[in-house]
């Protein structure tokens, strides 16, 4: 792929579309293929950023709206659900609300960062996205939900870690822009991970301990061998399925793999840098937006962070972080050293 920029991804890694539109039933097929088909015509279509509408603007406070495009591929489509309205009853509507909702409360209260923009950027998301989308995407001005094909995948408005997932791409951009390819693409991927299961995390209340480290926990029917699409604690273990085929996530450096597919492993390599800041979470008893998440933060928005960075600079980062925040010899510094060491990033 020639185009390393984000804008239009969306949060379905292309080897799993591209599995199912070579080994599902034929409606599976047709699904895979749609979708595949609706994303390519996304990427080549920008879009600009909504303004915060002066009438509106509290800082600290998210401005939703939320649209349906009623099966069609018209966006935003037709709005149901403004800023403090009240429950729609149609469960997209309201997931929606709610989980734009938490992302901009996670990143307000625990970093006190505006929206995506700092800004205050309105917070717009259309659900009813086409027939059977098995995607989700943040454009650069709004976020898309698929109703999913029902039969491997359900509503993609139903795991709080997609939005925050494809949010935090946004911030990625604003703040680093990472490139979206080889190290630098897993890095990028893995940011967004790491940010969206906090957002998770912060909203249930979740010790790393109690927490699943599920990313698309609620995505997969029950008809679905496996319990997401990816796990930060266990990568290459989320899912083994006769059409999905096998999690291919590697959770140390020696695993690491070579590929030229999606953009170099960006969706694949993350496993490595993810498992790192679970192991840091899980080795202090805090919760992980407390201490971990805002070293990760940190070493993100340094402006030694170059839009090329491999693991280990970003590990560096993360290590002069914790020292800053912490001390050299604190237990908090030491729990970030030894997981970069464990998934073989730092020697
Ligand atoms: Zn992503």
């Amino acid at each position: 792929m020639s185009d390393p920029k984000i804008s239009a991804c969306g949060f379905m890694p292309p080897h799993v579309l591209e599995r199912v539109a070579a080994q599902g039933s034929v409606r599976l097929r047709r699904c895979a293929q749609q979708t595949l088909e609706a994303d390519h015509w996304f990427r080549q279509r920008g879009a600009p950023a909504p303004q915060r509408d002066a009438a509106r603007a509290v800082v600290g406070r998210p401005d939703r709206r939320i649209h349906s495009a009623e099966n069609e591929q018209t966006l935003p489509g037709r709005l149901v659900r403004d800023e403090g309205q009240p429950t729609s009853g149609d469960p997209a509507v309201d997931e929606a609300y709610e989980w734009l909702g938490a992302t901009y409360r996670f990143y307000w209260e625990v970093f006190e960062r505006d929206s995506i923009d700092d800004k205050g950027m309105p917070l717009i998301g259309t659900v009813h996205y086409a027939r059977d989308y098995d995607n989700a995407f943040w454009n650069g001005s709004q976020m898309v939900f698929g109703d999913g094909d029902g039969e491997l995948f359900r509503r993609f408005t139903a795991a709080p870690e997609v939005i925050a997932h494809e949010l935090t791409h946004g911030v990625i951009e604003r703040d680093v822009g990472l490139i979206y390819a080889d190290q630098a693409g897993a890095l990028n991927e893995s940011l967004a991970d790491v940010f969206g299961v906090l957002v998770k995390q912060y909203h249930a209340g979740q010790s790393p301990q109690a927490a699943d480290w599920l990313i698309g926990a609620n995505l997969l029917t029950d008809q679905v061998q496996g319990q997401a699409l990816r796990s930060m604690k266990a990568p290459g273990t989320a899912y083994d399925d006769p059409v999905l085929g096998r999690d291919p996530q590697p959770s140390h450096m020696r695993d690491f793999v070579d590929t030229q597919a999606d953009n170099g492993g960006v969706h694949i390599n993350s496993g490595i840098p993810n498992r790192a800041f679970y192991l840091a979470a899980v080795a202090l008893e805090s919760p992980a937006w407390e201490i971990v998440g805002p070293v990760w933060y940190a070493a993100m928005r340094d402006a030694a962070l170059s839009r090329e960075a491999d693991f280990a600079a970003f590990a560096a980062l993360t290590l002069d972080h914790a020292e800053r925040l912490h001390g050299p010899e604190s237990r908090e510094r030491r729990a970030v050293d030894e997981a970069w060491r464990e998934v073989g990033v730092v020697s």
